[in-house]
């Protein structure tokens, strides 16, 4: 029974990771834990020793740690941070795979910069906490964009951490629909700051209200649906059951009631203010997610 010898390691793609940070280490972690041989690098040395005794092979500079491997991740803090720890590196032949959080136009620039140096590139956008990663169960997953060779090649170690989708060639995707959801998150979590503000004079728990919040907003949540629906069709206005005039009438009751619990109203107001100028466009009778159109309006006006 040979089976039983063979080490796990020397089948599973080796790899290397630059930055051990909380979202590099964990990382790291899942990859160790399914067997890949992985090489680390972070800038600060002692950051890294934890995975060093967990097995990994601590490189002492990033040149050093791109050239031990033909993958080569990086989870670094920043775009900036990127350029500046591979400044030395020879990527020529390698697959860069970029999972720092930037902006679309920086995952642009980066697989022009990689390709430029003999590298495949792609950028992804990390959809997970920590916590998450290597967790099966948890829900957490990476967009991935950019060469279509490399992550195909790829997408079984990828996959190890976390689920992995991957949404187009073109390496600014990844990052433009990671920021999309933390956009949408980001109007969530300030109506949920507004929503606590409201009850916090009063006699209410926080914890007795929070369930009644989670259901609420999970409850609302497949209205997403029925705006991409909207906005594949161009029809606003069928089958409408809260329209535009309606919902600008129960925003003055948002507000009057921000004003009378003595909480500013600052979280509310921009989209108060953008559903009255549609409104003022005469689109009373549609649904909200026309207004779209205002947000892509060249001078916003
Ligand atoms: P940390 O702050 O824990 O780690 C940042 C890492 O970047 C460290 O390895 C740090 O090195 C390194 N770094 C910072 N500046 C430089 C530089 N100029 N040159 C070289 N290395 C540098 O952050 P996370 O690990 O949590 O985040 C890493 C990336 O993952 C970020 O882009 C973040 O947005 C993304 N992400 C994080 C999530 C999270 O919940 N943590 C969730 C989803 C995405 P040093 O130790 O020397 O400071």
């Amino acid at each position: 029974m040979t089976d039983n010898l063979v080490d796990p390691r020397d089948s599973r793609t080796p790899l290397t990771l630059l930055g051990t940070g909380a979202m590099g280490t964990a990382l790291a972690r899942a990859w160790l834990a399914a067997g890949h041989p992985v090489t680390v690098w972070n800038r600060t040395p002692a950051r890294a020793e934890p995975l060093g005794a967990e097995g990994a092979t601590v490189a002492p500079d990033a040149a050093g740690a791109v050239a031990a491997s033909r993958l080569v991740v990086v989870c670094l803090l920043d775009d900036a941070s990127v350029g500046e720890a591979l400044e030395h590196a020879d990527l020529t032949g390698r697959d860069l795979v970029n999972l720092t959080t930037g902006t679309p136009a920086q995952g642009r620039a980066r697989a022009a910069w990689a390709e430029a140096r003999g590298a495949r590139f792609l950028d992804g956008g990390v959809m997970a906490v920590p916590p998450m990663i290597g967790a099966p169960e948890s829900g957490a997953y990476v967009f991935y964009s950019g060469s279509p060779g490399a992550f195909e090649e790829h997408a079984d170690t990828l996959a190890v951490p976390a689920d992995t989708r991957y949404v187009g060639a073109d390496p600014g995707f990844a990052a433009l629909h990671d920021v999309a959801l933390l956009s949408a998150m980001s109007g969530m979590f300030a109506g949920v700051l507004h929503a606590f503000a409201l009850i916090r004079r009063e006699d209410i728990a926080p914890k007795d209200f929070a369930p009644l919040l989670v259901s609420w907003l999970g409850a609302m949540a497949p209205a997403a649906q029925t705006a991409a629906e909207q906005l594949e069709s161009g029809d606003f206005a069928t089958g409408v059951v809260s329209n535009l005039a309606m919902q600008v009438a129960g925003n003055a009751t948002l507000l009057a009631t921000a004003e009378e619990q003595g909480v500013s109203a600052e979280l509310l107001t921009p989209y108060a203010a953008l559903l009255e100028r549609w409104l003022g466009e005469g689109h009373g009778d549609e649904d909200t997610t026309g207004a779209v159109d205002l947000l892509l309006r060249a001078d916003r006006s």
